[in-house]
């Protein structure tokens, strides 16, 4: 039976999301409960955004305290917290300038922008050409759909933006030969999230950047899933040894509170001038002061460090499962950035676990994805894995 409230959203919200029949009502660290009350711990963590776990109380703090002050004036005028978290970010990152917005998507057109208008400042007019990866995930706008290499997102949409071309991630050689006087920059995430969870090949990012440097092109890193510790590393480009010209990020920035951020070296950003590119609500105060408490927490809280802690331990549980269920095919991913790639539908083991009383989700059909916040425990993740063996035992 649907409730009240499925049933009246059903009526009024596009059917852009096949949604769980649960309506989430409260959160507190990495729980979550819905109308009637039943606990989740949730593995999915809004989908890899509540990196601090839910209501976190410096984060609840410094939104009530900047909601006293300002919401919005227009980035025709300085703001404090704006600069504030510019600096962290440039403080933290390969990066020396930030341009802020409120999605992903949106920090991914603002790369795919600069790096066309990088080369037609150059006089370079005809350099408009992005090399992204098949299986990649870039965003829903009409530029970042393109640019995304999965049909089945740009399907019903075309024809999609021209200037964009597709290689198989991990191959250098097709990177390669995609080389031509057109190409402008190279776009990817380090690890491919919403694609599979795929990790880059040893070198590979590394080979990447030589490939740009030695065509004098920009290399544009997605890190709106990898970004903000998730991986394991503040940035995931850390792990490799190598960094972009271009990095978009969102997704746990803000912990929740929309925002999104491109951030580029002195070098590239200089492309964006006044009236180049804007955003109405491109860092307004309340968010970025939100924005600015995540870094210091994680910072503070040495959440990456215990991410990568966690992290392995998790891993190393989800490999003992692969052992024991041939269902599982492949366990994949860095930090709390999982994927566990079965032989059969994802989607029924999801439910199972919801039923159960955990959040995970499916991608790509058969591999499910466990993004959790970093805060998650041990003990949460054995009942977890105690969930998922129970599944697998009943389901030969
Ligand atoms: C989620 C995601 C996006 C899109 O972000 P939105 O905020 O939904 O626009 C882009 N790239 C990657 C790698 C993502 O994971």
């Amino acid at each position: 039976m649907k409730s009240d409230i499925q049933q009246r959203a059903d009526k009024v919200i596009t059917s852009t999301y096949s949604r769980f029949p649960v309506v989430l009502t409260q959160g507190t660290g990495c729980e979550l409960y819905d109308e009637t009350g039943k606990k989740y711990i949730d593995f999915l963590a809004g989908i890899a955004v509540c990196n601090l776990g839910h209501a976190h109380p410096r984060i609840r703090e410094a939104i009530r305290k900047q909601s006293d002050r300002l919401f919005h004036v227009s980035n025709l005028f300085y703001t404090i917290p704006q600069v504030e978290l510019a600096e962290k970010l440039v403080q933290q990152s390969f990066a020396d300038r930030v341009f802020f917005c409120n999605s992903g998507a949106e920090a991914n057109e603002a790369a795919i922008k600069l790096a066309r208008k990088y080369f037609q400042d150059k006089g370079e007019t005809r350099r408009f050409r992005i090399i992204s990866m098949k299986q990649s995930f870039h965003g829903r706008t009409m530029g970042t759909l393109s640019a995304t290499g999965q049909d089945k997102i740009r399907a019903g949409f075309e024809p999609v933006l021209d200037g964009f071309h597709f290689v198989p991630f991990n191959d250098v050689s097709a990177l390669e030969k995609a080389i031509t006087p057109d190409i402008c920059a190279v776009m990817l995430e380090p690890v491919q999230g919403e694609g599979g969870v795929r990790c880059p090949g040893e070198n590979y990012l590394q080979q990447v950047r030589k490939i740009c440097d030695e065509a004098g092109i920009l290399l544009i890193f997605d890190e709106i899933q990898t970004g903000i510790g998730r991986t394991g590393k503040l940035f995931a480009y850390e792990h490799f040894n190598v960094t972009p010209d271009i990095m978009s990020l969102a997704k746990a920035l803000g912990n929740g509170l929309p925002i999104g951020a491109m951030l580029a070296t002195e070098e590239a950003a200089k492309a964006f001038s006044p009236g180049a590119h804007a955003s109405t609500f491109g860092g307004t105060p309340v968010i970025t002061a939100a924005a600015l408490e995540v870094l210091k927490v994680i910072e503070e809280e040495k959440l990456v460090e215990a991410c990568r802690k966690t992290g392995i331990y998790f891993k190393e549980a989800l490999l003992r499962l692969k052992e024991k269920h041939s269902v599982i095919q492949d366990v994949r991913g860095m930090g709390l950035l999982l994927g566990m790639e079965l032989s059969v539908p994802g989607r029924p083991i999801v439910d199972r676990c919801l039923e159960n009383g955990f959040i995970i989700n499916c991608i790509q059909d058969k591999v499910l994805r466990f993004v959790p916040p970093l805060i998650i425990t041990k003990e949460q993740i054995d009942l977890l894995m105690e969930c998922i063996d129970n599944i697998f035992d009943n389901m030969q």
